[in-house]
């Protein structure tokens, strides 16, 4: 880590890695399989952080690694259009109907920042509304109020973000329809997006009460706004089609990542096709990308995807976080410890807290001490758990029952410490 930090500032390439939050030092990984992460000092751990979300099929599933492999023999980069790409635009409209048409770019973050573009563009309208606690990556004008590891640092912004970039961009509670109804009735005919996560992971989880999608896309119809839902960590994860198939919603642009790559790195957004077909070349809006479509990381991508069908692993996966759900609980009954565990599928995060975790200022009451203990804990007996109270954990196919059982029984180790 020393090392590390002589070259990499704080010693790695995104914030969260650095501990900041948990203190102490990172492991360094060397590699990794199944639900498994090994580190540099042969420490093997359960890995319930998964890359951050990606992995839903656990590391180096069979048909993702065959994938890679014959494609890598037909060459890595081609600079031009592949028959991948289409493949992959298809098989995304066929689970995500929305999605009408699609492009392909690198990353989650370039997804929600094309799509604004986007927006902005076909709509001809400057403003943007995001909500507190979601996390849309680290592009200007969505760096307000951001979760993830601006929240996770406590930041409240980022300098370098010019003030103008977020000018036009407002902030509001998660959860909160009232809120938004009463600024779109005052600034509605001015707004070219709202953006929102609709199961929001990056305050940690907190699920959409119910009501408040319908709400919002009521909203942006009736003012002519674009309703983005950012699906880069629930696409394909809460459901095969999303939270919009979850919660029945369409939106008019949604954006994608993690999971859509295999472990690769894939963004994608898309949505209607009189929006989509704005974009440059068949429209006026730029957007352009070296790499994207990357014939390495599409291949990947739809092996994973193919591994999907309309209920698993999502049942299995289903149980496995009902019952990390369940044990969590009992363990800090039996602790006498306030807890809320927030989970949807395979997302889940625990709040040390005794009121209901419904939006940023209810997550950020948790007990961010007992977080740091209970979180030594579970590293020390061998699971790596994500480093910050603001950021979800996940559960991925290669997870068994008695895996489980042993992050609850560690879980509970970790109260015990706690109490001191
Ligand atoms: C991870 C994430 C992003 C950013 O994706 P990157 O690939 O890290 O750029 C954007 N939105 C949401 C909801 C995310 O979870």
């Amino acid at each position: 880590m020393e090392r590390a930090r002589r070259v990499l500032p704080g010693g790695v390439n995104s914030p969260v890695r650095s501990f900041r939050a948990v203190g102490g030092t990172p492991p360094f990984f060397v590699r990794a399989r199944g639900p498994f992460i090994v580190d540099v000092d042969g420490n093997r751990y359960l890995d319930l952080v998964l890359a951050y979300g990606p992995l839903i099929l656990g590391h180096l599933h069979p048909a993702v690694v065959a994938a890679i492999s014959s494609q890598l023999a037909l060459g890595e980069a081609m600079g031009g259009p592949t028959e991948l790409e289409v493949e992959l635009g298809e098989r995304i409209r066929q689970l995500v109907p929305s999605m009408e048409m699609v492009r392909l770019v690198n990353s989650g973050t370039e997804a929600t920042m094309s799509a604004i573009r986007l927006a902005r563009g076909a709509t001809g309208r400057d403003l943007l509304v995001k909500f507190a606690g979601c996390y849309h990556g680290h592009s200007d004008a969505l760096l307000a109020a951001a979760g993830s590891g601006v929240a996770t640092l406590a930041l409240p912004g980022s300098p370098g973000v010019p003030e103008a970039s977020v000018a036009d961009t407002m902030v509001l509670p998660y959860n909160d329809l009232d809120a938004v109804a009463e600024a779109f009735a005052r600034v509605g005919e001015r707004v070219a997006a709202l953006i929102v996560e609709p199961v929001a992971g990056n305050m940690g989880v907190v699920p959409p009460r119910a009501g408040f999608l319908a709400g919002l896309r009521e909203l942006t119809s009736r003012y002519g706004a674009i309703l983005i839902f950012d699906e880069v960590m629930t696409g394909f994860r809460v459901a095969r089609g999303g939270a919009q198939d979850l919660f029945a919603i369409r939106p008019d642009l949604t954006c994608l990542g993690k999971v859509i790559g295999g472990g690769l790195p894939v963004g994608a957004f898309g949505g209607r096709a009189d929006l989509m077909r704005q974009l440059a070349p068949e429209g006026q809006v730029y957007q352009a990308g070296t790499l994207s479509g990357s014939p390495l990381a599409v291949a990947a991508g739809l092996a994973a995807l193919g591994q999907l069908t309309p209920t698993e692993p999502y049942a299995q996966l289903e149980r496995l976080g009902q019952r990390l759900e369940l044990g969590l609980l009992e363990q800090a009954r039996d602790h006498g410890l306030p807890l809320q565990v927030n989970r949807m599928g395979s997302m889940l995060t625990f709040f040390f807290t005794s009121a209901p975790v419904v939006d940023y200022a209810s997550a950020a009451a948790s007990d961010l001490n007992r977080f740091r203990q209970v979180h030594g804990a579970l590293l020390k007996g061998g699971v790596f758990w994500p480093p910050s109270q603001f950021e979800a954990a996940f559960l991925c196919a290669a997870h068994t029952q008695a895996q489980i059982d042993q992050v609850v029984a560690l879980f509970g180790e970790g109260l015990e410490r706690s109490l001191g």
